[in-house]
């Protein structure tokens, strides 16, 4: 059976309003995926992403489970979903990304990468096949495939080489991911649906090598394609220009996803591109620091010009938060230092992002997505260089 179904409702230009049902829920696109590192959204229950939030789907880091507690005991806690409570999707990354960008201990070989546990400094090994491993033990609806990410700014040979590796690391993940859903390791299996595993995009910034990593991508084949490093340091025009690329040459069968993108406005730029799934951890990680993404663009909460502001954090937003809690009383909590500030932006950003995505799903159903997207962005300029 398939494991996922993808339906496409409507198109307006490249960008699509689509479905895409798992095997634990039905996720309405676009959709933006609220980022669970540690098999938690930082600062935001799951009551609240289940209920106000809606959100259908998020994401568990691999390479942070791997570390702690390990995927034998989260195996053992019956799989992600199991251990922490969270029946909706999950989509789990392969771990390359923040073995490449977070470690800084690690050597590269054609069989995988060593490094050492940003933890405890003790030495790990991850590969496609231990990757696999690892996603088939969280029990991941959807699963990635095992990348190397280049740096935005690599040349072109060091690009092509990085591309070639994670070709090959595409068919080693393909191969060790049917095997364990054969042998009945899949954690998460619900009424006879398997994982579901995605290929990464790679290339950097070079278009003909973005084409050539898609192509051989697609002929591996998998249930979904995504593009990855992106947002790893290059100029935004460079990002731009890749999406605008290589997204409308993707498989319309399929959903893509762009991996770790972005602010508000570039969320819509990719939508306008036809990408259909993203995640970001900046609305929480900008929560945690009392900044907010509005209607109206960013502002910080810790300005002064809030102290006695009895207005909405954003008066467009229909979130619990704004509904309730003014800017003055939100600034004094942050300021006093008290955990329901950062609990309450983190709640508001992600709400904000969610909603973006429902507004730009259903303008595109109406097919009004361009006039959308301009009204979107030059609002979102308004508060900019001002109060930030
Ligand atoms: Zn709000």
């Amino acid at each position: 059976m398939n494991p996922i179904q993808w339906q496409i409702q409507a198109t307006d230009g490249n960008a699509r309003a689509g479905t895409i049902t798992t095997r634990r829920s039905v996720i309405e696109t676009p959709v933006f995926m609220p980022v669970g590192t540690q098999g938690t959204v930082k600062g935001v229950r799951f009551e609240w992403l289940e209920n106000e939030l809606d959100a259908r789907i998020i994401l568990g880091n691999t390479y942070h489970l791997f570390l702690r507690p390990g995927p034998d005991t989260i195996r053992q806690m019956g799989g992600l979903h199991s251990f922490t409570s969270w029946d909706r999707s999950l989509l789990t990354d392969s771990g390359g990304f923040q073995v490449f960008s977070l470690t800084d201990l690690r050597k590269l070989t054609e069989e995988g990468v060593e490094f050492r546990s940003h933890l405890d400094g003790s030495k790990k090994f991850l590969s496609p096949e231990v990757s696999m491993e690892i996603q088939a033990a969280l029990g991941s609806e959807i699963v990635m495939a095992f990348d190397e990410c280049p740096p935005g700014d690599a040349g072109h040979e060091r690009t092509r080489a990085s591309l070639e590796l994670t070709a090959r690391w595409a068919q080693r993940s393909k191969d060790r991911f049917f095997d364990l859903q054969a042998a009945g390791m899949d954690a998460g299996l619900k009424d006879g649906f398997r994982q579901s595993l995605f290929g990464i995009i790679q290339g950097a910034g070079h278009l003909d090598l973005r084409r050539e990593s898609l192509d051989r991508t697609v002929q591996i084949g998998f249930d979904g394609y995504a593009i990855g490093g992106l947002s790893v340091g290059e100029e935004k025009s460079v990002m731009y220009e890749v999406l605008d690329f290589i997204t409308p040459q993707m498989p319309t069968g399929a959903p893509r996803y762009l991996m770790g993108v972005g602010t508000p406005e570039d969320l819509i730029e990719a939508v306008s591109c036809g990408v259909d799934m993203f995640d970001c951890v900046i609305p929480t990680r900008n929560g945690r620091t009392g900044s907010a993404f509005t209607s109206r663009g960013k502002l910080n909460i810790r300005n002064a010009k809030f102290i006695r502001d009895d207005s909405a954090l954003d008066p467009e937003c229909d979130c619990s938060v704004c509904g309730r809690y003014s800017l003055g009383y939100l600034r004094h909590l942050y300021q006093a230092g008290e955990m329901t500030a950062s609990m309450m932006i983190s709640h508001h950003n992600l709400a904000f992002f969610l909603s973006t995505m429902r507004k730009a799903r259903e303008a595109i159903k109406a097919s009004s997505f361009q006039d959308f997207r301009r009204e979107f962005l030059s609002k979102l300029s308004q508060n900019d260089g001002k109060g930030v």
